[in-house]
């Protein structure tokens, strides 16, 4: 089965549906099922058929959202940390004021060490986006993601240019093709670039993305869902990190088994023994979400 060749038939059955959004969403579920059947037919893990050249990949734990308690932040960061993840991300953006003394919690709250990331999502303009990295960098955030608006690629390029050298200027998370990557890889926007298979088309799609870091020489991070990421992460050669993003993890968790958890090294490993994603779907579990 040549996954690849489907992909280009999707690719060109949607067409005139437009392919950012929902439909290359739809097709990165289709992506994911093929390449995860045809490992399984092959008898071998997706990371081996990708052709792993790791055999785990480093997570940072993802949550910190603005509406928790300042306890809650410091709560859920320290608990990553605590389990031997040396990297967490928080989101900022949505109270300006109160923003700096969230960064100050979260800091108080992990200790000197572990690499601190803020996530606006866009919610900062240019030069109070500037203010702001220069705020926290005091209090060693290394990672600023989509400090503004991702489609601002001008201001993105301006905050790469402009925060402190030591802090890494994130963004890509609303890719849904290859296209879009590549404007934002040629206007020299991030640091690192993000891509999310359950966006840009797939598995498929984020190798794609990963050539495209390869021929630029910039690293690439997955986002979000961990359980999926994990084997094409073994297999790209510029990856930095997948997110463990809180929400998803407990939800792999709960609806699959062979879910990985991280190990007390903070890396993701793929169980060799399973063959494909390594994931079984727990039936009983997820009835009760069925959609009639
Ligand atoms: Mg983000």
């Amino acid at each position: 089965m040549d996954v690849q060749a489907v992909w280009g038939a999707m690719v060109r059955a949607i067409r005139n549906v437009g392919r950012p959004g929902v439909a290359s969403t739809a097709m990165a579920a289709v992506d994911a099922a093929l390449w995860d059947v045809k490992a399984r037919l092959l008898g071998v893990p997706l990371a081996t058929l990708l052709g792993a050249v790791r055999d785990g990949v480093d997570v940072y734990g993802s949550g910190g959202f603005t509406s928790y308690s300042i306890d809650a932040l410091q709560r859920q960061l320290a608990a990553w940390v605590d389990a031997g993840i040396p990297r967490v991300k928080m989101k900022v953006g949505r109270d300006h004021r109160g923003d700096l003394a969230r960064v100050r919690a979260a800091r108080e709250a992990i200790g000197d060490s572990p690499e601190l990331f803020v996530d606006a999502n866009g919610g900062y303009d240019r030069k109070p986006a500037l203010a702001f990295a220069r705020a926290v960098e005091p209090f060693g955030v290394s990672w600023f993601e989509e400090p503004v608006s991702s489609d601002d690629l001008d201001g993105l390029r301006l905050m790469r240019d402009r925060a402190p050298a030591s802090i890494e200027i994130a963004a890509g998370e609303y890719g849904y093709d290859l296209v879009y990557f590549r404007r934002m890889l040629e206007a020299g926007a991030v640091d690192v670039l993000q891509a999310d298979a359950t966006r840009c088309a797939g598995i498929t799609g984020l190798l794609q993305v990963g050539a495209l870091c390869d021929a630029f020489e910039i690293p690439l991070s997955a986002h979000t869902a961990p359980s999926l990421h994990l084997a094409p992460c073994c297999a790209l050669a510029r990856v930095r990190h997948v997110e463990y993003f809180h929400d998803h993890a407990r939800i792999e968790q709960m609806l699959f088994d062979g879910a990985p958890r991280p190990r007390p090294d903070g890396r993701l490993y793929p169980d060799l023994a399973r063959p494909g994603l390594g994931l079984e779907l727990r039936r009983t579990d997820a009835a009760k979400f069925e959609v009639h």
